[in-house]
């Protein structure tokens, strides 16, 4: 999509600072880090939300999961522990409607909640 920042920095038109990158999945630091190692995680397939995921996207769903423990492992955060969450709508606070995965990690982190 033209108009999506993920979208642009997937493309090489925007900056990131990559963490890992296959054929379908990039992930890359958060600009606004809320948490003392905090990347974000998302299909190279402009999906909007987990909501707008349809059935040929559960695979690649599952995809960003492996990756996300995978770079929990190498930035050694496995064992401290870490969070994976995806915000859907503006109830969650959804900001980009580009499906992304936050991993956050490097400080106990506040309970879920309102
Ligand atoms: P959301 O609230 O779940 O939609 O989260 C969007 C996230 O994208 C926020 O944590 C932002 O800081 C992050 N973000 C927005 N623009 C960029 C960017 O250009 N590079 C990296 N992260 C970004």
């Amino acid at each position: 999509m033209s108009d999506c920042i993920f979208c642009k920095i997937i493309a090489g038109e925007l900056p990131s600072k990559k963490v890992y990158e296959d054929e379908q999945i990039v992930a890359f630091h958060d600009i606004q880090p809320a948490s003392p190692i905090h990347a974000l995680i998302i299909p190279k397939k402009h999906i909007a939300s987990l909501a707008d995921a349809g059935e040929e996207d559960w695979n690649i769903i599952g995809q960003i999961q492996r990756v996300a423990a995978q770079i929990a492992r190498e930035l050694d955060v496995e064992e401290s522990g870490y969070r994976v969450i995806t915000n859907i709508g503006a109830n969650a606070g959804q900001i980009v409607h580009h499906l992304h995965y936050h991993l956050m990690a490097g400080a106990r982190l506040s309970p879920l909640g309102v």
